[in-house]
């Protein structure tokens, strides 16, 4: 048998409802926050995500899907949306604007990654971007609406934590106080923090390996080393986070290991998520354009793992019922007028099925049992006659004789 291939999973008919749901919220909500969506491409060249997310990351050195086009050119799947939409927002000029520049998308995103709960090979993301502001409290907003948006969606018991690494030349000097401290441990990190010491020793301070973290207990915070205008920013958001009554906590951890990443980064954790606990990350990446070879251009998103949300909701809560009529038609003239009528309803927007494989007015109602119908709409022979039909409560069982052709109006005027 054929199988989907490993790390990829179908969303069946039982769960796209509640991703309906999720979608749903995210687009309302981002609209509401004064966000416009854009769609990307699912892939790009590869030196678009080689240039942008950085040779030292993760993503770049190992979780790309990278291939060949027919002409010889690398392409890559996209492994985030950041980098497209800036590629984007440069190739059509969309920086022209007054205001700042406030954009979010959603869709699936492709890394070569070992599966588990919460960590897929192709898996969803809602993301924004605000390009061109550096007032903290865009910050704030973009922060704000992560949070709500997942209030929005019923989630409890979650952690807001935000850091700020400073600018790059803020960092130089803590990278330089970090090695100090982490060169006596060298020798107990793992594998790959023996190599970020050497590449990016930043990294070190969120790998998730115990040995590395107990390493880095006590180590130099980086908030000790920011300058005065990064202290002054940061602060200026947990100051407004508070005055929005947002709850948060700083995290010292919370870092990210590129030099276009600068001061505020934000990540939200939910403990019930096993090892896969962060839903939602982001932070300013002031100089990405820069990196792009667009004019700087101060900015800041977030992006939220769909599948993680959606462990953390139940199937149900999400889909709002639409009742179904179904219409069950039998006999010589029954059957084609009742197909009719089908069809008919569906004109004027009621949501209405059958089932072609009912033969006798038994097995219809079995069917519209099976479909969860709300209401029966039975059409016989003596029905077609009499120019009525029978509309059955499926679940009070009570049948009532309406005209054929008030039918339609009795259902848009609440049956
Ligand atoms: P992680 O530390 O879990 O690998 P990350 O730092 O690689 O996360 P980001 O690139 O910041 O993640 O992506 C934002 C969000 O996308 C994550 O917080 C997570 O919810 C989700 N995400 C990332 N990778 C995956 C994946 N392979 N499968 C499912 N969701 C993912
Ligand atoms: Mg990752």
């Amino acid at each position: 048998m054929l199988r989907s291939v490993k790390g990829l999973k179908d969303i069946l008919p039982q769960q796209a409802s509640q991703w309906q749901h999720i979608e749903m919220v995210a687009r309302t909500m981002a609209t509401q926050y004064g966000f416009s969506e854009i769609r990307i491409p699912i892939f790009e060249f590869t030196e678009l995500y080689s240039r942008s997310i950085g040779g030292t990351t993760d993503i770049v050195e190992k979780e790309m899907y990278t291939f060949p086009d027919r002409d010889g050119s690398s392409l890559t799947l996209r492994p985030e949306g950041t980098a497209g939409v800036v590629r984007a927002v440069l190739e059509h000029k969309l920086l022209d604007s007054p205001t700042a520049r406030k954009l979010f998308y959603l869709g699936p995103m492709f890394r070569h990654e070992r599966p588990q709960a919460g960590r897929y090979r192709q898996f969803h993301q809602f993301g924004v971007e605000a390009l061109g502001t550096d007032d903290p409290l865009i910050d704030v907003e973009v922060i704000v609406l992560l949070w709500q948006f997942f209030l929005t969606l019923g989630l409890m018991d979650l952690t807001l934590h935000v850091n700020s690494i400073g600018t790059p030349d803020d960092r130089e000097v803590y990278i330089q106080k970090l090695k100090e401290f982490l060169e006596p441990r060298l020798n107990i990190l793992c594998g790959n923090c023996q190599r970020r010491y050497l590449t990016n020793p930043l990294r070190i301070l969120d790998c998730k390996v115990p040995v590395c973290q107990k390493s880095t207990e006590g180590a130099p915070t980086l908030i000790n080393y920011l300058s005065d205008k990064s202290k002054t920013h940061f602060q200026a958001v947990l100051d407004g986070l508070s005055a929005l009554e947002i709850p948060y906590s700083i995290n010292h951890r919370l870092v990210r290991g590129l030099d276009y990443y600068s001061r505020t980064t934000f990540e939200i954790t939910s403990p019930h998520l096993g090892a896969q606990s962060t839903i939602g990350a982001g932070g300013r990446y002031d100089g990405l354009f820069h990196a792009l070879q667009g004019p700087p251009t101060p900015a800041i998103g977030f992006a939220v793992g769909l599948e993680r949300v959606t462990l953390l909701l139940s199937e149900e809560i999400s889909s709002k019922k639409v009742p179904l009529f179904f219409v069950a038609g039998f006999g010589v003239i029954g059957k084609p007028q009742a197909f009719k009528l089908l069809h008919e309803l569906r004109q004027a927007g009621i949501r209405a099925d059958t089932d072609h494989k009912g033969k006798t007015l038994k097995a219809l109602l079995r069917s519209a049992d099976k479909l969860r119908a709300e209401y029966a709409i039975i059409l016989g022979d003596d029905e077609v006659n009499s120019e009525n039909a029978i509309l059955r409560n499926m679940q009070t069982k009570a049948q009532e004789i309406v005209k054929l052709k008030e039918i339609i109006q009795r259902i848009q005027t609440g049956y």
